[in-house]
């Protein structure tokens, strides 16, 4: 058990809600405490923007911005206004007592007033070798087709869509606008997608799909060139050539450090309340991804971090915890950018 004080607000996540709800935090003299986590396989500190290239409808970048150079902003900007920074992983929470107890995987263990989960959601990849390296190299495949369907890259292009439900039919009827045919791959030889949706993917001129396939291998070096699609039924094995590949078989929230202690909807989400981000622990928000599994974009994440924030920030004066470090404190951590713990 740590001997330390408690920490006013502890933020966990470092994805577009997470850096957003640390701005606000900061900028209300908070000094909040960001785990980021380290990098795990395709998971890396930064959430799923570390693996789109550019984004063009982040507003206030007209020229667009890289997901890792955004991301890499809002930390800059939350660091300058005194937000500190742990590159670790937060091995689990104790949230049956306040202040609540957070343990880290490898520092010591703290306490924390209040907390705003924001460790978003992981998109599932089939896990094939060559399908991640060209995901994080810009390569050609990618797992949100709204964040990169719209770059140069994939325009007259042959695109692939991997999946059966409502996400590949969104995926695929949103990429009919830039490529010259979408490729639906399913597994199975109906769809899960509902009867609409589904009905709108088999009716559209530009779409085709393949019923009963697997990817086996994505094919090509810098660039994706095709996926070797093996039949389900049959076991013929072809190639099918591609300018790009969208993987959307799903995601998975990351709330397993959580170990059930908060609420979570019947698809794995945390659940707030109505138009808030209180979570079913008073004292405990949560924004971003983590809490949402139908807009998933960098914006609506931002928006719901700042409500976390300031939630948060409310919360804490509602209990009287508000304990600020002052003004003179707030300018020397308004010039102490690139501060971490
Ligand atoms: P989902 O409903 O779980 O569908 C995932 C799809 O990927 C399924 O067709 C599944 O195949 C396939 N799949 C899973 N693992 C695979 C693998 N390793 N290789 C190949 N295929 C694989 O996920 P989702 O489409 O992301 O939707 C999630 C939730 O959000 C759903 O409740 C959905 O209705 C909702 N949603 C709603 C909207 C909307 O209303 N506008 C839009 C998007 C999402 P099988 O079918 O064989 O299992």
């Amino acid at each position: 058990m740590t001997d330390t004080r408690p920490e006013n607000i502890v933020i966990i996540g470092s994805g577009p809600a997470a850096w957003t709800a640390a701005i606000y935090a900061a900028r209300a003299n908070l000094r909040p405490l960001v785990y980021e986590g380290e990098p795990v396989g395709t998971e890396l500190p930064g959430g799923q923007l570390m693996l789109t290239t550019e984004i063009e409808n982040f507003p206030g970048f007209p020229e667009a911005i890289t997901g890792p150079d955004l991301m890499d902003r809002m930390k800059a900007q939350a660091v300058r206004y005194g937000t500190r920074v742990v590159s670790e992983l937060v091995r689990s929470v104790e949230l049956s007592s306040r202040p609540f107890l957070i343990t880290p995987n490898y520092s010591a263990p703290i306490l924390a007033h209040t907390m705003i989960i924001a460790t978003g959601a992981a998109a599932k990849w089939i896990g094939l070798p060559d399908e991640l390296r060209l995901a994080q190299t810009g390569g050609g495949v990618s797992a949100c087709a709204v964040c990169d369907g719209a770059i140069p890259f994939y325009r007259n292009k042959v695109l692939g869509v991997v999946g059966g439900g409502d996400t590949a039919m969104e995926e695929a009827m949103y990429l009919t606008k830039f490529a010259s045919e979408v490729v639906v791959i399913h597994r199975r030889d109906h769809f899960r997608a509902s009867k609409v949706m589904a009905a709108r993917v088999m009716s559209h001129p530009k779409i085709r799909v393949i019923w009963n396939a697997e990817v086996a291998r994505v094919l090509g070096d810098d660039v994706i060139t095709g996926v070797e699609l093996q039949d389900k039924v049959t076991g013929d094995v072809t190639v099918l050539p591609l300018g790009g590949l969208f993987v959307a078989i799903g995601h998975v929230p990351n709330t397993k450090f959580l170990n059930g202690q908060v609420e979570l909807n019947g698809a794995g989400y945390v659940k707030v309340q109505p138009s808030r981000t209180a979570t079913t622990v008073n004292g405990v928000f949560a924004a971003g991804d983590v809490i949402d599994d139908y807009y998933r974009q960098a914006i609506t994440s931002a928006g719901t971090g700042c409500m976390a924030a300031l939630e948060a920030e409310r919360w804490l004066v509602h209990e009287g915890l508000d304990e600020s470090p002052g003004v003179e404190m707030a300018e020397v951590l308004a010039h102490s950018a690139g501060e971490h713990i």
